[in-house]
C-alpha cells in the first residue's frame, strides 16, 4: 500500500487548508454563537451561501463523489478524498461549504446509483449544485432501527400512485429550510423475505401529509440549522415513478448508501481529533499551575501522546478502507469499513475528552469547538450502525474466514 498523496492531490490538500484559514475558521465563532439563539435556528446564515459559492468557483466542490460530473465533481477516489474530509472535519460546519456534507452527500451517492435520468434531472442536479439539500428517513421510534429489517413504514401500491404510512426520526437535515426532498425507507410487501420487503423512494418535502413534529436535540443542541427531525407521514401520496430502483430493492440501496457513508464520517472525526489535539498542545504550553507548564506534568505529556499514537492509527486504518473500496469495491472492503467505524468514533471521543479535560472549564464551553466535536463523535457511535452492531457482524465475518 502506497499512501503518497499524487500532485493533483497534494495541490487540492493546499487549496482546501487555506480556504479553512481564510475563509472558515475567521468566521467559525460567528457562526457557532448564531446557531445558538433559537430564532436563527432555521435560518441559513448570509456567509453560508457565499462561502458556498467562493467554493464552488474555486472547484472546491463535490469532491466526495467518486464520480465525475463535469465542472460539478472532480470524480476523486475514495483515497483521494480522505485527507481532504479530514480537513474539513476540523470545523463542524465546513464540509456543506463544499457540498460534502451528510446526509446529501449519502443521497446524491444514492441518486446517482440507482436513480432513472428523470430523478437524477429533478434531485440530483440541484443537489449537486447546492441549491437544495435533503434527508434521509430510515430510523423509526417504534423499533429497533439498527435492524433496518424491522422498518415498520408502509408504502402501499393504489392505481399509480404509492401511499407512505409511518413514523420516522433523527431524519438529520429536515429542518433545514432548503430540504426539498427526502428518501424514505419502508415496506411495500411485508410478506416478502426478509431482505426484499422494503423499499426506497423520494418524497418532496411540501407532499400532503408529511408533517414535521418536532426538531430534536442533541445533548441540549439543535444542530441547527440542519437538525433532526420527527416525522409523521399520513396517507403521503407520491406517483409511482418516485420509487427508486424498483420495489423491494431497499436493502439493497441502503447497503450500498451506508458504506461511503460511514467512512466519511471517520475521515472528519480524524480531523476533529486532529484539531483537538493542536489545541490541547496550544492550551497546555501557555497555562502554569503548581509551579509549571502544564505541558510538562507526566500525565498530561501521556494523554498527547497517546493521542497521537491513536489518531494515526485510526487514520491510516481509514485510508487502508479507502484504498480497498477504491480497488475492489465496497462490499469487499465490508470489514475494514466496519473496523474504521468501530475504532474512529470511539478514538475521536477519547482524544476529545482529554482535550477537554485539559482546557480545564473552558473545554466544556462552546467557545471552543470541543463540545460539538464531542457530541459529533459520540453521536457517530450510534449513526450509521452502533458499535455493537458493526463487532456483531465484523466477529461473524472473521469467525467465518478463520474456519
Ligand atoms: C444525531 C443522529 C442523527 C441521525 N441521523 C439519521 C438520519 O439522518 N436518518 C436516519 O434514518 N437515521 C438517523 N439516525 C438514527 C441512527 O442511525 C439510529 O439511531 C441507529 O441506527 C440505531 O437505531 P435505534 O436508535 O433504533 O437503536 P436500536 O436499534 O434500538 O439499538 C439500541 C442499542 O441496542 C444495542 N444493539 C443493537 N443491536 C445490537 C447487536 N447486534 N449486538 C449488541 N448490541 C446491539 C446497541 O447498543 C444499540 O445502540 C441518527 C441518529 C442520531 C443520534
Amino acid at each position: 500500500m502506497n499512501f503518497e498523496y499524487t500532485d493533483k492531490v497534494k495541490g487540492l490538500i493546499q487549496q482546501v487548508q487555506d480556504f479553512m484559514d481564510r475563509y472558515i475558521y475567521p468566521v467559525e465563532q460567528e457562526l457557532n454563537a448564531y446557531y445558538t439563539i433559537p430564532e436563527n435556528f432555521w435560518t441559513v446564515h448570509p456567509k453560508i451561501e457565499e462561502l458556498k459559492e467562493l467554493a464552488k468557483s474555486a472547484g472546491l466542490w463535490n469532491l466526495f463523489l467518486p464520480k465525475e460530473y463535469g465542472e460539478l465533481s472532480p470524480g476523486l477516489s475514495n483515497l483521494e478524498y480522505a485527507p481532504l474530509a479530514e480537513l474539513m472535519g476540523r470545523c463542524k460546519w465546513a464540509s456543506e461549504i463544499f457540498n460534502c456534507s451528510a446526509p446529501d452527500t449519502g443521497n446524491m451517492e444514492v441518486l446517482a446509483k440507482y436513480g432513472n435520468a428523470q430523478q437524477q434531472k429533478q434531485w440530483l442536479e440541484p443537489l449537486m449544485n447546492g441549491t437544495i439539500r435533503s434527508a434521509f428517513l430510515m430510523t423509526e421510534p417504534d423499533v429497533a432501527s439498527s435492524d433496518a429489517t424491522n422498518i415498520e413504514t408502509s408504502i402501499r401500491a393504489e392505481g399509480d400512485e404509492y401511499v407512505i404510512n409511518g413514523r420516522k426520526w433523527w431524519s438529520s437535515g429536515a429542518m433545514h429550510p432548503n430540504c426539498k426532498v427526502a428518501i424514505v425507507m419502508g415496506k411495500t410487501d411485508a410478506n416478502a423475505q426478509r431482505h426484499i420487503q422494503q423499499s426506497m423512494i423520494l418524497v418532496p418535502m411540501d407532499t400532503p401529509g408529511l408533517k414535521i413534529v418536532r426538531p430534536l436535540n442533541v445533548f441540549g443542541s439543535y444542530d441547527a440549522p440542519e437538525g433532526h427531525a420527527e416525522i409523521l407521514l399520513e396517507n403521503v401520496r407520491v406517483p409511482k415513478s418516485n420509487i427508486l430502483l424498483g420495489e423491494g430493492r431497499g436493502f439493497e440501496i441502503a447497503q450500498g448508501r451506508l458504506g461511503p457513508g460511514r467512512i466519511h464520517h471517520c475521515m472528519r472525526l480524524i480531523g476533529a481529533a486532529q484539531r483537538s489535539l493542536e489545541l490541547m498542545c496550544q492550551r497546555v504550553a501557555s497555562r502554569q499551575a503548581f509551579g509549571r507548564t502544564i505541558k510538562d506534568f507526566s500525565s498530561i505529556r501521556q494523554d498527547i501522546a497517546r493521542s497521537r499514537c491513536e489518531i494515526e492509527q485510526a487514520r491510516l486504518l481509514t485510508l487502508s478502507a479507502a484504498d480497498k473500496m477504491d480497488r475492489h469495491g465496497n462490499k469487499v472492503a465490508k470489514d475494514l469499513i466496519s473496523m474504521i467505524k468501530i475504532v474512529a468514533p470511539q478514538m475521536a471521543q477519547t482524544v476529545v475528552d482529554r482535550a477537554i479535560q485539559a482546557h480545564g472549564g473552558m473545554g466544556v464551553c462552546s467557545d471552543t469547538p470541543l463540545p460539538g466535536f464531542f457530541a459529533y463523535a459520540r453521536i457517530i457511535r450510534i449513526a450509521d450502525g452502533p458499535d455493537e452492531v458493526h463487532m456483531y457482524q465484523l466477529g461473524r465475518n472473521t469467525v467465518k474466514a478463520m474456519m
